[in-house]
């Protein structure tokens, strides 16, 4: 499968209007946020405004009553696990007895075409509401609860601990690169046995032996290879479930969120609304909305990026899968550039590697070691210009959040390109998924045109790059008033992370605008 032809020949005319604006409008930005929090002080000062923000510009869903009569109908998850485990299965069937041709194949068009795309938009709208459609392990959990929406006691699972060393995002960080590593070497993309037997090996069988072994959904907390991108990215999301009272919480002795009640399974992911602080964990089950007998749950609509400031509770692991993020992004849309393969034919000359050596290679330093290096680099500068007394870590997990932006804009843009330019290969495809020859509703002949013109495509991509910028800067601002606290300490601390997100900025608006060249 070809991927991408946003860019038939480089154009620079475009990068420099978006490059001088990113340049022009960080100070104003930062000045606009220091005049922001210098209100903010004084009102708090004046004990007009209380700090504790949790509460505002949020809008509780669970108000409405048809919604919240929905989410406590118990069928509501199973309603929309059963469609996704249908395409899914399809998805399987095709990629094996189907057609190899990757364009003409359900598997390969619909996993990496529609769903990769459509995908990474969900979490930036919807947080991990995904996981809770998530076919891949929906078959495991109706396997370990031997219902399909109802609610049982007994569990067909050894209902073992995972274990204390692995409960963190490092397991899901390294199937990460792996799986990036297929989708980039092995030409995932355009194999559609490859996608089925990918999808079979690293998802719905691990699920499976896992949810049999351990409880609830260790596998989506503690092993997913998507499990912590989908994590990090939620966080961005205007839409959060958490409890509406503390208070409430705190004399609730029942704790039926985390335990479970006869209307309801216990948190599959291990999580008490009550400590949640982040968006990073909870899947949008709704389990809980169910569980709570005082009904003491909100799903609220909040302000983009809200959680990105609230990671004293987070660890180095899911700041290393953000900083990491950053590097596969700007890695995956370098991969498919012109320059790319005269390069890596220049490398494989000068060293006397082979192809799949030098590309592995290449890609474990630029993406994986890279990227981490810079990172810590850059935080070690921000902590001495700021303030040696904060630690470096909270530096280095602080700021890792604030270019998350930056790394969602990025994979969004190039994600855009799959979608706009090739998606339209569904329309033949649902005719004749397994391509052999079918034409179920009529559209197998009918050749669609991409949804964008390439030059649309391109202003579209440059504009997420600088609205992500933008996000980062604010989200930076935010993280450096509090690490270092006073204001001036702040813009000197905060001074070399701009530097950083100019650069990624201009990294990736550079290689949208480079020729394609023809991979896979
Ligand atoms: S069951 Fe409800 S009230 Fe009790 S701790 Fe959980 S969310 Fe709070
Ligand atoms: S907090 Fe509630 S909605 Fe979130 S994963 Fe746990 S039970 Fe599901």
């Amino acid at each position: 499968m070809d991927h991408g032809h946003a860019a038939a020949s480089s154009d620079f005319s475009l990068i420099v209007p978006y490059l001088v604006f990113i340049i022009l409008a960080t100070p104003v930005l930062v000045w606009l946020l220091d005049r922001h929090s210098l209100r903010r002080d004084a009102a708090i000062a004046q004990e007009s405004e209380t700090p504790d923000e949790s509460g505002r510009h949020r809008y509780d869903l669970l108000g409405i009553p048809w919604v919240h009569r929905l989410l406590k109908t118990r069928g509501f998850q199973f309603a929309f696990q059963l469609p996704s485990a249908l395409v899914f299965l399809l998805v399987i069937v095709a990629g094996i007895w189907g057609t190899q041709l990757g364009d003409k194949n359900f598997a390969t068009v619909v996993t990496w075409l529609i769903w990769w795309a459509v995908i990474i938009f969900t979490f930036l709208f919807l947080s991990r509401t995904w996981c809770m459609l998530c076919p891949l392990v929906s078959i495991a959990e109706w396997m370990q609860r031997g219902k399909l929406w109802g609610v049982g006691k007994r569990f067909f699972s050894l209902n073992r601990k995972w274990p204390r060393v692995l409960r963190n995002f490092w397991v899901p960080t390294g199937f990460f690169i792996i799986l990036t590593w297929m989708y980039l070497f092995l030409g995932l993309a355009s194999s559609p046995l490859y996608t089925a037997l990918v999808t079979i090996g690293l998802f719905i069988v691990p699920a499976i032996v896992v949810s049999l072994i351990f409880q609830r959904r260790t596998f989506c907390r503690y092993v997913c290879p998507i499990g912590g991108i989908i994590g990090a990215y939620s966080m961005t999301a205007p839409l959060e479930l958490r409890n509406r009272s503390d208070e409430v919480c705190r004399s609730c002795k029942q704790k039926s969120c985390y335990r479970g009640s006869e209307n309801g399974y216990g948190c599959p992911m291990f999580e008490l609304p009550q400590t949640m602080e982040t968006n990073t964990y909870c899947t949008m089950c709704t389990e809980c909305i169910k569980t709570c007998p005082n009904d003491n749950i909100a799903l609220n609509v909040r302000p983009f990026l809200s959680d990105l400031w609230k990671t004293k509770k987070l660890g180095f692991d899911v700041a290393a899968i953000v900083v990491i993020l950053l590097g596969v992004t700007v890695f995956q849309t370098l991969s498919m550039v012109e320059p790319w393969n005269d390069a890596s034919n220049a490398l494989m000359e000068a060293t006397g590697l082979g192809e799949n050596t030098v590309l592995t290679l290449s890609y474990l330093v630029l993406a994986v070691f890279a990227p981490m290096l810079i990172f810590s680099l850059w935080s070690v500068t921000s902590r001495r210009l700021g303030g040696k007394e904060v630690s470096l870590k909270s530096v280095f997990i602080g700021f890792s959040f604030a270019f998350l932006p930056i790394a969602l804009s990025s994979h969004l843009a190039h994600n855009l390109v799959h979608f706009f330019e090739e998606g339209t290969a569904i329309v033949p495809v649902l005719s004749d998924p397994l391509g052999r020859g079918w034409d179920l509703f009529g559209t197998a002949n009918i050749i669609a045109e991409p949804l964008l013109h390439t030059e649309t495509l391109r202003l579209v991509q440059m504009t997420l790059i600088a609205i992500g910028y933008l996000g980062a800067v604010y989200v930076g601002w935010r993280v450096a008033r509090q690490t270092f606290g006073d204001r001036l300490r702040s813009v000197i601390g905060l001074s070399p992370m701009l530097v950083l997100m100019i650069a990624f900025a201009a990294l990736n608006l550079w290689l949208l605008n480079l020729p394609m060249g023809m991979r896979e």
